[in-house]
């Protein structure tokens, strides 16, 4: 009998022997991590196979090859067996899932976040379709805005008192040394004003919505961020009567009842005259908090435009006069819907959010 031949046939019948009992091991998995034990004891890294292979050096020099040969034929039948069995157990438990085995009806569902507008977005689209359907434009302006224009143009020189009450964040503008190119981050909406002048040829109706900024210390009635909304109108014999009639139906937007106005004197420097206006509170008959026991509400500065700011838009103020209003949005926001604190609006806590 030829020994080579005896010791081939014997590592032969070892191998169908090892072969055979991993397929019997594997094919008993009743799940994936039960396969992954499986796996991990013949083909993982202090493995059967590996010890195998490891065990190679000790071996005869003439045996080596064959052994190695045997050894990597082991490892590729195991791993076809558990690719295999892989499958088998995929293809089950995706049965299992679809034929509804272990599903409750009776647990509760996700709860699903549903988003919504921000209070002062809803607002100010509402408002803009009111005026768009009297004939106004939207117009949009810089947030950070030259002085020209937040203070300058608007009959707001360099050493104006009215600048003090404004409480501007100056950006620094590198390299500009004349104040006029001063960057700020606009206080008012009013600078869309000019720039609107400047654009448009007259007679026209424009509103701008938008951020302003002021540096100031917040508290419940004050931020350092909040929005206004400015309205221009420029005609021929532009008088307070229109100023009055587009307020009312600005009124009756909001609060969706005819409101009784009032204009005080107020001074601004872009108005001539200004106005302060207000509107009868719409919450009571006889005094409430949010009217301070007066009946009345402060709703917006307003007035004629001052010629000097129809000059400086490139508007020729013998031939056209105008009025402008600025509403504050954030306070119409709060009025509306009851919030006492205007730093609710923007302090992005969804508790608040979530109810409108
Ligand atoms: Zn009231």
């Amino acid at each position: 009998m030829n020994p080579e031949a005896n010791s081939d046939e014997a590592r032969e019948m070892d191998l169908a022997r090892q072969k055979d009992e991993a397929r019997e091991k594997i094919d008993a998995c009743a799940d994936s991590a039960a396969l992954k034990d499986v796996e991990r004891h013949y083909l993982g890294r202090k493995g059967i196979v590996a010890s195998a292979l490891a065990g190679i050096g000790q071996l005869p020099p003439d045996e080596r090859k064959d052994a190695g040969q045997n050894a990597n034929r082991l490892k590729q039948a195991i791993q076809e067996l558990v690719d295999a069995r892989a499958r088998v157990l995929d293809e089950t438990s995706l049965a299992a899932e679809r034929s509804g085995a272990g599903f409750d009806p009776t647990l509760p569902a996700a709860r699903l976040e549903s988003g919504s507008l921000h209070p002062v977005t809803q607002v100010t689209r509402e408002l803009e379709d009111l005026f768009l359907s009297m004939g106004y434009s939207v117009l949009d302006g810089p947030e950070v805005e030259l002085d020209h224009y937040n203070f300058e143009a608007l009959n707001i020189p360099a050493d104006h008192p009215a600048r003090d009450s404004h409480d501007t964040f100056f950006c620094t503008a590198e390299g500009s040394k004349d104040a006029a190119e001063q960057l700020v981050m606009r206080t008012h909406t009013s600078p869309v004003q000019v720039r609107a002048m400047e654009q448009l040829e007259p007679p026209f109706r424009v509103i701008a919505p938008g951020r302003c900024f002021r540096q100031e210390t917040t508290d419940a009635s004050h931020d350092h961020t909040f929005y206004q909304m400015e309205g221009m109108v420029v005609g021929r014999d532009i008088s307070v009567g229109h100023l009055i009639g587009a307020m009312r139906t600005l009124l009756r937007g909001i609060f969706k009842q005819d409101l009784d106005v009032r204009l005080r004197p107020g001074y601004f420097p872009f108005v001539e005259p200004g106005f302060e206006l207000d509107a009868r509170c719409p919450f009571c008959e006889d005094g409430c908090s949010v009217c301070k026991r007066t009946t009345w509400i402060e709703l917006l500065p307003c007035g004629l435009v001052h010629p000097n700011v129809l000059r400086a838009g490139g508007i020729d103020s013998d031939i056209w006069s105008g009025f402008a209003f600025g509403l504050g949005l954030s306070r119409l926001v709060m009025l509306r819907y009851g919030v006492d604190d205007v730093r609710h609006l923007f302090g992005g806590d969804l508790r608040f959010l979530e109810q409108f």
